[in-house]
C-alpha cells in the first residue's frame, strides 16, 4: 500500500509504503510526531520555524527546531535505534519543559559575565 502524506501545515508531503495497516499507522505517527510537532513557537508563538542539526565536537548531533524571530529552541529526542526522533516534552526528571518544550538563551539574572547562560542544565543540550 502507498500513501500520500501531508503535514497540517502543508509544508512537506511524504509518500509512504507499508505492506499493512499498522506498517502505514506508524508511518504517519512518526511523522506526525517530528513533522507536526510544532507549528508555532512555545514562546513568541512565532510561525518562521527552521529545521536544525547541530554536530559538537564529539560528533553527536542534535535535532532541534528554531524560532529565526525570538531564537527559542525545541529539542528532539533520539531513539536508540531505528533512527526515531521524539518531541522533547519532559526533563531528566519527567517534569514537563514549560513553554511546550521550547527553551531560551537567556542572561543569568546580576551576572556580569555578558556571555550567554543557559536557563537550566540539560547535558543533552551542550552549547
Ligand atoms: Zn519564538
Amino acid at each position: 500500500m502507498k500513501a500520500i502524506y501531508r503535514t497540517k501545515d502543508n509544508r512537506i508531503s511524504f509518500e509512504l509504503t507499508g505492506e499493512t495497516p499498522k506498517e502505514l499507522f506508524k508511518a504517519i505517527s512518526n511523522i506526525q510526531e517530528v513533522f507536526e510537532a510544532e507549528s508555532s513557537c512555545g514562546c513568541c508563538q512565532g510561525t518562521v520555524l527552521q529545521y536544525r542539526v547541530r554536530e559538537d565536537n564529539d560528533g553527536n548531533e542534535y535535532y532541534e527546531l528554531a524560532c529565526l524571530h525570538c531564537y527559542a529552541k525545541f529539542s528532539f529526542g533520539q531513539n536508540k535505534k531505528g533512527g526515531g526522533l521524539f518531541a522533547k516534552r519532559y526533563d531528566k526528571d519527567h517534569n514537563r519543559i514549560e513553554n511546550n518544550g521550547w527553551r531560551k538563551w537567556e542572561k543569568k539574572q546580576g551576572a556580569t559575565n555578558s556571555a550567554p547562560q543557559r536557563q537550566e542544565t540539560d547535558d543533552s543540550l551542550p552549547f
